[in-house]
């Protein structure tokens, strides 16, 4: 029995997580697993119902489950930057709380979606890197991290502290991914500019040394956010700090034609992980059953392999999702226009069909 703690979140989260649940239970029918779901509200819906992003009972549920699927969190109503509570603190205290460090996003281009994306297809074939994002220090925890009155009017100041440790343990996750794929590693960082980019390059040429069968290459952050849309097959594992990642993750997702179909798994030392796709609420299209669920599904898979060792099982989502998009199901984000699409639970319905006629050999 697998205990799986689900935080659907807000706005489009608990729309996309429906769908991802509907397939981890085919998963379970398929394959014979037990997996038992407990949900609980995250995000800005907890802060309405109990005035906080995250209970500590959650919490406590997290810590003692085998995996937790996210959703997502935030929205119009939560927005006011000044408010004391905010659902992005449910986000930042989860993962801290849970010490998943390294946040891996597989950045993968179907060819039949290369069509949806803004680049040449012919720059498009063949993409499939994943990028390692640091996950719970740097920019976003830092202190002091705040804003005042000055004499000469408001400042603000947010710090970006990373002690060696941190840049060390992220990076060979890297490494160990890098070893299981084409051996190519980039570290990126801002070296020429800051301090802590400095300790990150300082580290990395050492763990570079340690892996000698692993080719790494140390770029800046400025220059990499151009190669990935101009060269984007030449990269394989990515390992960045938690800001560059947050940013070049959104713009990697341009290639895969939608934030709607990218997935990530948070990771820590131990099994326990955290799935979430990478996008947010997306208020402009929430409650209308359009939102794309692949990267959520998609999610699920990364949490079969990753924190179940289910591996099998994760390749027969994978595959059933490119059986699906083969087929030709487009959700609006996906389908040039005036193409006929399906809506957030018909995919998922096609998956779930998908995945009975996986072949054998994928599972
Ligand atoms: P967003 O990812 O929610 O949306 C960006 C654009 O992509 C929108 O046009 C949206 O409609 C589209 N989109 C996103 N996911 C989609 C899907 N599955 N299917 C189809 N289209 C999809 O980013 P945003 O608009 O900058 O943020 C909206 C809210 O989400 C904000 O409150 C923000 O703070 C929050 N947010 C949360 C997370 C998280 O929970 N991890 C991440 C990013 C943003």
């Amino acid at each position: 029995m697998y205990r799986i703690v689900v935080l659907p979140g807000d706005g489009i989260g608990p729309e996309v997580t429906q769908e991802a649940l509907k397939v981890l239970r085919a998963v379970g029918e398929r394959f014979g697993h037990r997996f038992a779901f407990e949900e609980h509200p995250f995000g800005g819906i907890c802060i309405d119902q109990h005035g906080v992003a995250l209970q500590p009972e959650t919490l406590r549920r997290c810590r003692r489950a085998h995996a937790v699927l996210l959703g997502a969190v935030g929205g119009p109503k939560w927005d006011d930057p000044r408010a004391p509570v905010r659902p992005e603190q449910g986000l930042l205290a989860l993962r801290k709380a849970l010490r998943v460090y390294a946040n891996l996003r597989p950045v993968r281009v179907y060819p039949e979606l290369a069509s949806a994306s803004p680049l040449r297809p012919e720059l498009l074939e063949g993409v499939d890197f994943i990028v390692v994002r640091e996950l719970t220090g740097g920019l976003y925890f830092g202190k002091p991290k705040r804003q005042w009155d000055a004499p000469d009017g408001p400042r603000a100041v947010d710090t970006c502290l990373y002690r060696a440790h941190e840049i060390a343990r992220v990076l060979r996750v890297g490494y160990q991914l890098a070893r299981q794929r084409r051996r190519k590693l980039t570290s990126v960082d801002k070296a020429n500019v800051l301090a802590t980019s400095q300790l990150w390059r300082r580290i990395a040429q050492d763990l570079a040394r340690e892996h000698p069968d692993v080719q790494t290459e140390h770029a800046l952050v400025d220059s990499t956010a151009m190669a990935l849309l101009s060269r984007p097959r030449s990269f394989d594992v990515l390992v960045m700090d938690n800001m560059f990642g947050d940013i070049l993750t959104d713009e990697a997702a341009a290639l895969a034609g939608s934030l709607g179909v990218m997935p990530s798994a948070s990771l820590g030392d131990g099994k326990l992980g955290v799935y979430e796709p990478i996008h947010g609420t997306a208020p402009d299209i929430a409650g209308q059953g359009i939102a794309n669920p692949l990267g959520s599904i998609l999610s699920a898979a990364m949490l079969l392999r990753h924190s179940l060792d289910l591996p099998v099982e994760a390749a027969a989502v994978e595959a059933a999702v490119a059986r699906v998009l083969a087929a030709g199901y487009r959700t609006a984000d996906l389908a040039p226009p005036g193409q006929p699409t399906v809506g957030t639970a018909a995919m998922g319905d096609a998956v779930v069909a998908a995945l009975a006629e996986v072949p054998a050999a994928a599972r």
